[in-house]
């Protein structure tokens, strides 16, 4: 494999959690990288967070490695999203040996839709008074990605997904999104359960095993991958993808973290996890599969950072990971 990887680290603890995922990725797989800059910083220098050099690599790219980006986030994750046409973002959850969770049978995947919803940028201030919002859902968003849900189902052996949403009160737009989403459903032969989204967040406080597959608008996905990190140990586990038709861009579900920024201490379990996540986007399963399990070893064994109860660097846990990769 030679593929082209962009490389975005971003701000904060992106510099230190991508340089760890690099090391990891260049262990196991021949990739060449194309190092970019988008957030904060390069704003503060350049009067944009986004250069257009840095969305070209992305379009160029098979596939984009991003770490996070502080206030400027919106204005570079949501048009590099749109750049590479990324509509669902793919967020597991799972615990491991070794790792404290709050909820260990936890083990369930979110699919979010990642181009509508109250995420589509349609604000307005109307008067000193009055702001407005408005949420956007068409049906062929959610047809497009009821589809990779079902093929998601399919692919992994599952029996089938639980929508969440809002219908009784947002009828109209929640309406469409689970009628559509249920409809592929059923073209499909996949089973589709739902629940209300706030039912949801108990349920999954109190019982996340009866979980496998949730699927949600925007902003419900984004609030229940965060209670679901809670659950399963932190921020600093959880990986994503944020897939398009023909490129993905892979991050931590974690921001750029400005109060451990700079110790070297952030945690790159969520960033290593979202290169083994690009790996198998680009196809090299078997590369994906063995950083997972130096991963889940690394874990289980140490040496783990502050987040997790140890004293190790970023850098340490990095190492730790590629000592256990499998001789190249
Ligand atoms: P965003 O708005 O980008 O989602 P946020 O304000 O939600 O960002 P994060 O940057 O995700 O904030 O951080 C939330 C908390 O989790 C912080 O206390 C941070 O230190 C911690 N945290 C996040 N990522 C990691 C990590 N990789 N390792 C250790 N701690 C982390
Ligand atoms: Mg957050």
């Amino acid at each position: 494999m030679s593929e082209t990887v962009a490389v975005i680290p971003g701000d904060g603890i992106g510099h230190e959690v991508v340089p760890a995922a690099l090391e990891v990725l260049d262990s196991v797989a021949d990739v060449e990288f194309v190092h970019v800059e988008a957030g904060d910083a390069v704003a503060e220098r350049t009067g944009d967070p986004l250069p257009a050099e840095t969305l070209e690599a992305v379009t160029d790219a098979d596939a984009t490695l991003f770490g996070a980006t502080g206030e400027t986030s919106a204005d570079v994750i949501l048009p590099l999203r749109d750049a590479v046409d990324s509509f669902v973002n793919v967020r597991p959850a799972r615990t491991y040996p070794g790792v404290d969770a709050v909820q260990p049978e936890t083990d369930l995947v979110i699919l979010r839709e990642n181009t509508e919803g109250v995420y589509a940028g349609i604000e307005n201030r109307l008067s000193a008074d009055v702001s407005t919002l408005t949420r956007l859902v068409t049906q062929s968003a959610s047809r497009r990605f009821a589809e990779f849900a079902c093929e998601y189902v399919e692919s992994n052996g599952l029996d089938g997904f639980t929508i969440a949403h809002k219908n009784n009160v947002m009828r109209v737009t929640d309406g469409l999104f689970v009628d559509t989403v249920r409809e592929v459903a059923a073209e499909r032969g996949v089973d589709a359960d739902d629940a209300y989204m706030d039912a949801m967040a108990t349920h999954l406080a109190m019982d996340p095993g009866q979980y496998d597959v949730i699927v949600c608008p925007n902003l419900a996905g984004d609030m229940l991958s965060d209670l679901a990190a809670g659950l399963v140990g932190g921020l600093g586990l959880l990986p994503s993808a944020n897939v398009g038709a023909e490129r993905g861009i892979f991050e931590p579900v974690h921001g750029c973290a400005p109060d451990i920024a700079g110790e070297g201490i952030a945690n790159p379990t969520a960033t290593i996890l979202s290169a083994a996540m690009l790996l198998e986007f680009l196809g090299a399963d078997a590369a994906a599969r063995d950083v997972r399990t130096a991963v889940e070893s690394t874990l289980a064994d140490g040496p783990r950072t502050p987040d997790l109860g140890g004293t190790a660097t970023t850098d340490e846990v990095a190492a730790a990971v590629v000592d256990r990769l499998p001789e190249g």
